[in-house]
């Protein structure tokens, strides 16, 4: 992991890392590039986001230094994986050279990080009024975002440390990424072997000693050439080939990285909705809320506010998350801009500005009343006011997922790191469209107005799954978090997708013997307040993430299932099978259990098991969980008894006090539900 995507171990470096990189008397300082921006342009609308990130990039460090092995190359390819764990592109390490300081911290150690520009952006493509003039200002905020959140990961580890970005820095930042070996000078100009000058950097200076990387040592044009030559792209003698970085280069920016436009869309979701039949639920009913007033008993309070943040890492997350939450809403522009009207237009640009900013999959449906929550976390009524919703879904990570058990000590962190993201994403294409005058908000794990499994449902980005709330997507499985905003913005929405999963849910219950607590359904869908759906012990798996004491949450069940793979061209292979061949989808589950897919790859594994307590790091008092494949666990189906709490035993929502689980009530509840063949057969629906 601590590799990253590019084979930077490929390039001819000098002996001594504190040499001053070759040519450095030559080089001329580079004018920063400010490309002009259009009128519908979304360049003003990162300005608070960037002012966030900066204004974190400084902060308290822990009272105690972590117990994690001090040795510079180890803290090296951990502080390394953990940025291309934030989608970094290149990572560097150096001392810091004295001409590098503009204003001297008592730091020596620097980590440098580089962000590509995107690809697939081209002046007249659709959405590209909304691109204009932000390539710089999009590179430089991801930068900002991976420094200012690592920054805060050294200072919970126990040492100093300070983010610097393009718009707040002590350091001249193209100085390090020459001492670090992340550019080069090229007539006098500072290039990447890879991008030349199409990238923005951030750095982190710490007390922290990490193994320094050394310049590039002068490379002809013959050695140049060799970088992107044939060896790099089939990957000879390095770690990754370069041909799977540049298969999206060509790729229009709207449609996204993954082939979604090839999935069969149909008018309806696969699973049976029945809009009239859904009760509207307050916040305080889902299973989380109830845990925090005492519903789930005292000793899941405590737990709640812990859980999924309980390590350095997912508290540097959540730190940004918080901060975003301010930003969520805010005043609409008072006129609406011109050009703003077509609602297929309007589509194209809010995708191309979702998968700029770093989104995997968006999608857009309307925003049915039935989505919204009726209550809000304070038992105020919630006014569904907008029609639009657009759905961002956003990878939790292949290689990590590889590395994990998915209820160890790195899976909190997934799920938050890829919920900030979400919220900075959805934060600013909000913003944004507030400045064209109309309304929206985002709607976030920390904040939201919303429901988000329907939206997802309808907005064409996956089908319901066993695993129960939880859609699932053909291409990254269920190993995604989703991020909504609501708009009045007019809008076309896409239509709900068929991938076939229904029947191969059915014939394959991987998910269900692998969860640890036994909360997946073995037996058939049933209906749930107007969905079919295979309903998940809801209250099982809530104690389970909560009171996991190996390990920060859980996600064991996006680990395991088949459909958690990487877009591998092997992989895309038996998605096609799949979808074209239902008889080969019984096989296909067999096989992956066969080949071992769910089990961890060591490999992979690069963060350190840690416990973040009451202000400080520590070793984790119970262990680790490190689960392998478990077949002799389908012996729990016999048995298996699902609770359903139905609307109608939901908690009002202003009730602050605990309400207790009915779990005996629940089990009959489960026990009675209507089947999807009988609600059709009431409602004279076919298939
Ligand atoms: Fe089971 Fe964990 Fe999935 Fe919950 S998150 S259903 S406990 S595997
Ligand atoms: Fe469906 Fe199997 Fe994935 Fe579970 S593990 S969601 S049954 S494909």
């Amino acid at each position: 992991m601590h590799l990253g995507p590019y084979p930077l171990e490929r390039l001819r470096r000098l002996s001594d890392a504190s040499a001053d990189p070759p040519g450095l008397k030559l080089r001329r300082p580079t004018p920063t590039p400010r490309a002009a921006a259009s009128r519908l342009s979304a360049v003003s609308a990162y300005g608070p986001y960037v002012d966030m990130f900066d204004s974190l990039r400084n902060g308290e460090v822990a009272g105690e230094v972590a117990p994690f092995p001090k040795d510079p190359q180890s803290v090296a390819n951990n502080l390394k994986a953990s940025v291309y764990f934030l989608d970094a592109d290149m990572a560097g390490t150096c001392l810091v050279p004295t001409d590098a300081w503009r204003h001297r911290l008592e730091h020596h150690h620097a980590l440098v990080v580089l962000i590509r520009f995107k690809t697939g952006v081209t002046p007249d493509g659709p959405g590209a009024a909304w691109l204009e003039g932000a390539q710089q200002m999009n590179a430089d905020l991801r930068a900002a975002e991976v420094a200012a959140i690592t920054a805060a990961y050294v200072r919970y580890l126990g040492f100093a440390a300070t983010a610097h970005t393009a718009t707040a820095s002590d350091v001249d930042l193209e100085r390090l990424a020459l001492q670090c070996g992340l550019a080069e000078l090229q007539g006098g100009r500072v290039v990447n072997p890879w991008l030349d000058d199409q990238f923005g950097l951030a750095a982190v200076t710490t007390t922290l000693a990490v193994a320094p990387d050394a310049p590039l040592a002068r490379r002809g044009i013959r050695r140049r050439r060799a970088t992107r030559g044939a060896r790099a792209f089939f990957g000879l003698g390095g770690i990754r080939p370069t041909w799977s970085l540049l298969g999206r280069s060509k790729r229009p920016v709207h449609l996204g990285p993954y082939p979604m436009e090839k999935i069969k869309r149909v008018k309806e979701p696969t699973t049976l909705v029945i809009p009239d039949e859904i009760a509207r639920v307050p916040q305080r009913a889902s299973f989380f809320d109830r845990a925090l007033h005492g519903d789930l008993g005292t000793s899941f309070v405590e737990k709640r506010h812990t859980f999924a943040y309980k390590t350095p890492q997912a508290q540097s997350y959540v730190k940004m998350i918080r901060a975003m939450v301010p930003m969520q809403d805010g005043p609409v522009a008072r006129q609406i801009a011109r050009d703003t009207d077509d609602p297929d237009a309007n589509s194209d640009a809010v995708k191309a500005l979702g998968y700029f900013l770093g989104g995997d999959m968006v999608g857009i449906c309307r925003a049915d009343e039935y989505a919204w929550y009726s209550h809000d976390k304070d038992g105020k009524p919630i006014n569904p006011d907008h029609a639009n919703a657009v759905v961002i879904l956003l990878d939790q990570g292949y290689e990590t997922m590889e590395g994990a058990s998915g209820d160890d000590w790195i899976s909190g962190a997934q799920s938050m790191r890829a919920y900030m993201r979400g919220a900075e994403i959805a934060g600013i294409i909000s913003q944004h469209i507030r400045n064209l005058g109309y309304s929206a908000r985002s709607h976030t794990n920390a904040k939201s107005q919303v429901l988000h499994i329907p939206l997802i449902l309808n907005a064409g980005l996956g089908e319901l799954s066993r695993i129960g709330e939880l859609v699932l997507n053909p291409f990254v499985g269920p190993r995604f978090k989703s991020v909504v905003l609501t708009t009045d913005m007019p809008l076309t929405a896409d239509k709900p997708i068929d991938f076939g999963l229904q029947d191969f849910c059915a014939k394959c219950t991987k998910c269900a013997r692998e969860c640890p607590c036994g909360a997946i359904s073995f037996a058939g869908k049933v209906m749930f307040n107007g969905y079919e759906m295979w309903k998940p012990d809801v209250e099982k798996c809530a104690k389970y993430r909560l009171g996991n004491l190996k390990g920060s949450a859980c996600g064991r069940c996006m680990k395991t299932c088949p459909f958690n793979a990487e877009g591998l061209m092997s992989e895309r292979f038996w998605l096609g099978v799949s979808m074209r061949f239902p008889f080969m989808r019984r096989k296909i589950a067999e096989w992956d259990d066969l080949i071992g897919n769910g089990s961890i790859n060591p490999v992979k594994k690069w963060w350190w098991d840690l416990e973040w307590i009451h202000g400080r790091t520590v070793l984790p008092t119970k262990g680790t969980n490190a689960r392998t494949l478990d077949f002799g666990r389908m012996r729990i189906a016999d048995t298996q008894k699902i609770a359903l709490y139905t609307p109608d035993m939901n908690p009002a929502p202003d009730n602050w006090q605990p309400v207790k689980l009915n779990r005996e009530l629940a089990i009959r509840q489960g026990a009675k539900a209507e089947s999807p063949e009988a609600a059709r057969l009431r409602l004279g629906r076919r298939r």
